[in-house]
């Protein structure tokens, strides 16, 4: 293939050899066990101890709060089924939360319910965003937990957390956001925000797979995830992914000392992709407010379109896109997260989810606006969908 040209920054994201460098005598020659009492463990130990200060500082918490995890689901599913757990003893069975969440959360949100936990599933409206005030309202005094992203995997935008946080902190209610897309992306304030609970995922900054974390407040006491040794201040055992927390602490750290410089580059990118595709392609928007999104992030739905084949084109191309996200690629239901902001199942299908990251270039932006209307224009001429709509027997 001539080229390749990766835009599918929500789904993963490439290891930086930095991180790798970091990772590597983990991996080789530095093999000891961090529970060892000797100094060839305690080496390893060292390891675990500095990559958790480094992240409780970019992360704005304290050393004794960051718990790491296999990833962004595992804390998910902490955070939510262990708060749950420990709040029911206290006779609140009632949980907050959002349509357009991670299916992390949403299928545990599932699980809790089928336990006798009530969930309240807060509109996002038309630009993808939760309001402070449907939070507010939706408060009991049964209310267990408030759990919204940070910001969207697939619309990418951004929501009110800290006033959501300061809203909870006074209500009393714990609050866990789901920080997979927003951490290494855009400022995040575990304790300035008032955030009880938090998650992250080193593959979605640069860092390794398998490996993500769940901050959690100081003075929080639920059920342990996994019982064993004392590892994780004996709430997760398990012999430590060293070189997997040592990498995500050093794909942290380049994160966020690059964000300020990264941003407005990649923002530029993406408004110039954005702005591109509305005037070259007719019937077409932007899912997602334009301006509260996330820094890489590009969605569009295109009328008459069917998202899989315009996939598969691209991919004829050296374009990796995504039409949702990874998790329900392969299915044929429409997008939770496109319904929820008031799309029609066709409009759904037809949408395109283009995730930049610093890597590409403006060429690569020059080439997604050359190729995507060209391929948008074939798959039109061949649908007698897009032919009903030009004839306006047919609204999508
Ligand atoms: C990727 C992602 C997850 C899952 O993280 P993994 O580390 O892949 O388990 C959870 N939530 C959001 C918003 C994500 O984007």
């Amino acid at each position: 293939m001539d080229r390749f040209i990766y835009a599918d920054n929500a789904a993963t994201t490439r290891l930086i050899p930095e991180v790798l460098d970091k990772m590597m005598p983990y991996l080789t020659h530095q093999y000891g066990n961090p529970s060892s009492l000797y100094s060839f463990g305690q080496a390893a130990r060292q390891a675990v101890d500095n990559a958790r200060d480094t992240t409780a500082k970019f992360l704005g918490c304290r050393f004794d709060e960051v718990f790491f995890t296999s990833g962004g689901s595992e804390a998910d599913n902490w955070a939510i089924r262990m708060s749950a757990a420990a709040m029911e003893k206290k006779g609140k069975k009632h949980i907050i939360s959002s349509a357009f969440e991670h299916h992390a959360v949403l299928h545990t949100l599932d699980a809790l319910k089928k336990l006798g936990f009530e969930i309240t599933l807060l509109p996002v409206y038309d630009n993808g965003l939760v309001r402070v005030d449907d939070v507010r309202k939706a408060i009991r005094p049964d209310t267990a937990l408030v759990s919204i992203m940070f910001a969207n995997n697939e619309i990418g935008t951004i929501q009110p957390i800290p006033e959501i946080g300061a809203l909870c902190r006074e209500k009393g209610v714990l609050f866990h956001t789901d920080a997979v897309q927003a951490v290494g992306h855009i400022p995040v304030d575990f304790s300035g925000m008032n955030i009880d609970m938090m998650s992250l995922s080193a593959h979605k900054f640069h860092g390794p797979k398998g490996v993500g974390a769940l901050i959690m407040r100081k003075g929080l006491r639920f059920p342990n995830l996994i019982e064993g040794g004392a590892q994780e201040r004996g709430r997760r055992a398990g012999t430590e992914n060293i070189a997997g927390i040592v990498g995500l602490a050093e794909a942290l750290k380049i994160s966020c000392s690059n964000m300020d410089k990264v941003t407005s580059g990649l923002i530029a990118k993406r408004d110039r992709l954005i702005d591109g595709l509305l005037k070259t392609v007719d019937r077409c928007r932007l899912n997602g407010d334009p301006v509260r999104r996330l820094p890489g992030n590009a969605n569009i739905s295109f009328e008459g379109v069917e998202g899989e084949s315009l996939l598969l084109l691209l991919d004829l191309k050296g374009i990796c896109a995504s039409s949702g996200s990874a998790c329900t690629s392969g299915s044929l239901d429409p997008s939770h997260v496109l319904l929820a902001i008031g799309l029609d199942h066709a409009t759904a299908h037809g949408s395109l989810r283009l995730t930049l990251s610093d890597d590409n270039t403006d060429e690569d932006i020059d080439i997604l606006l050359s190729e995507i209307p060209k391929i948008i224009k074939r798959l039109r001429d061949m649908s007698p969908l897009w032919e009903k709509i030009v004839k306006g027997e047919q609204y999508s």
